[in-house]
């Protein structure tokens, strides 16, 4: 495989968070930063505020409970809804509601 190049968001967020996985809280050092990922909140990897408000670092493991646990609540497979669905194409479901409504 070829090294995919980085985000620059990557970056930015490593530099502005701790280097904690906010849901299991373990630490991570330099050596194993590979192994913590860049959580966009609001499932928009376009949305990078400069001042980190919609990232969280996230470990490999949480990381994709956080995206399974998103297609759950979308499948409407119930669920604590702890939070609004982080849909990762939000405006694809709301066409769908439109083309419902306009009836054809
Ligand atoms: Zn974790
Ligand atoms: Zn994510």
């Amino acid at each position: 495989m070829p090294p995919a190049p980085e985000p620059s968001y990557r970056e930015l967020a490593l530099k502005l968070l701790p280097w904690i996985c906010v849901r299991c809280a373990r630490e991570f050092p330099a050596s194993r930063l590979k192994e913590l990922t860049v959580h966009h909140k609001d499932g928009d990897h376009h949305h990078n505020p400069p001042d980190g408000s919609n990232w969280e670092l996230l470990c490999l493991y949480c990381h994709e409970n956080e995206h399974a646990r998103a297609e759950d609540a979308r499948a409407g497979g119930g669920g604590e809804p702890k939070k609004p669905p982080a849909a990762h194409r939000p405006l694809a479901g709301l066409a769908d509601l439109l083309k419902e409504k306009r009836g054809k």
